[in-house]
């Protein structure tokens, strides 16, 4: 099946028209009250660091300004300040990050994401004059994760991989090239945006990580699967080092109004199966791939007998970057799209 075209599944006649930034607001409930003082998470976890070879890395969810772009299925607006990111807050909350005692299964990470719900390019986000000291307090880390828009890729970031110790990496969202979706995903940005970030990093010896979305408004399982696997390698041709499949969730107030209508379904857990082994089996083998697990838990699709199995195999397609056989459970939930 081809996920671009007008085949008759109920996929190209039911996509979502463009919506504004102001329509996308409006559906929006409240904000979670936030710290600028504390950091709004932190935890360690695996990350892959080559194919086999897994490293613990920490994750550090900042607390600051919200992103000034209103994309159509971004939610991470709802742990934001409403104003600009108070000056020596992040190195503050890093500090706090930093004093966490490592998980003990793990081991002391060696890694660390500093995801700040926004760009980190941004000077309303993460004051300049803050850089230097964070970039001090990095010291020791041997890869450093932070996210911005791709339009957003610019000499800072040249600046900040300078004044550390260990290398940068940069995760930029991609989340589709289906040129049918970019006016309603509100992005205001072009693929050839996104090449051309991933280009300015490589030349600069920054790694790039791509964030594609799995699952869009009007696609069923099967056109979304094939729509993620073949932005996913758009992701590996610019360059980058690592794409990251994310199922797409609700929860930001316009998916929701989607989905109560039907215009918006989730996808199960076999499709993100189905789309982590597609991505495997076509990108280079240079770019790692992996599914995000972080929701998992909370897909359809799967049920209290293999949820847990299901979710060990895509560690492991993650870490090995190789493809598993479909796990066969008396359950009987589907496996497959
Ligand atoms: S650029 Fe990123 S943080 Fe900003 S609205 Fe879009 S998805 Fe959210
Ligand atoms: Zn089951």
């Amino acid at each position: 099946m081809t996920p671009f075209a007008a085949d008759g599944s109920r996929g190209f006649s039911a996509l979502p028209a463009a919506v504004s930034a102001a329509e996308i607001r409006r559906t929006r409930g409240p904000k979670h009250a936030v710290d600028p003082g504390r950091p709004i998470a932190v935890w360690d976890e695996e990350e892959v660091a080559a194919a086999g070879r897994l490293v613990t890395c920490r994750v550090v969810l900042l607390a600051g300004a919200e992103c000034p772009f209103t994309c159509a299925m971004c939610d991470l607006w709802r742990h934001t300040l409403d104003g600009p990111t108070p000056l020596g807050a992040l190195p503050e909350q890093i500090a706090t990050a930093l004093a966490q005692p490592a998980d003990p299964d793990l081991g002391e990470p060696r890694w660390i994401k500093l995801y700040n719900a926004s760009n980190f390019t941004d000077p309303h986000a993460v004051p300049p004059a803050d850089i230097p000291r964070i970039a001090a307090l990095l010291e020791g880390f041997e890869r450093v994760i932070v996210e911005t828009h791709p339009r957003l890729v610019d000499a800072s970031l040249e600046a900040f991989a300078g004044g550390l110790t260990g290398r940068l990496e940069v995760a930029l969202g991609l989340e589709t090239t289906d040129p049918r979706f970019l006016p309603w995903l509100n992005k205001q940005m072009t693929t050839a945006d996104f090449a051309a970030a991933a280009v300015r990093l490589r030349a600069a010896g920054i790694d790039a990580r791509a964030f594609v979305l799995l699952g869009l408004p009007g696609l069923d399982e099967r056109e979304s699967v094939a729509g993620a696997i073949i932005t996913a390698r758009f992701a590996a041709a610019a360059g980058c080092r690592h794409v990251c499949l994310i199922p797409t969730r609700p929860g930001n107030g316009h998916l929701d109004e989607l989905a109560a209508d039907g215009r918006f379904v989730p996808v199960s857990a076999a499709a993100a199966e189905a789309a982590l082994a597609g991505a495997i089996a076509t990108l280079p083998a240079a770019c790692l791939v992996t599914l995000d697990r972080w929701d998992w838990d909370r897909m359809t699709g799967h049920c209290d007998v293999c949820r847990a199995p299901r979710r060990d195999r895509i560690g492991i397609m993650n870490r090995d970057r190789g493809i598993l056989p479909p796990l066969s459970s008396p359950c009987g939930c589907p496996n497959d799209v």
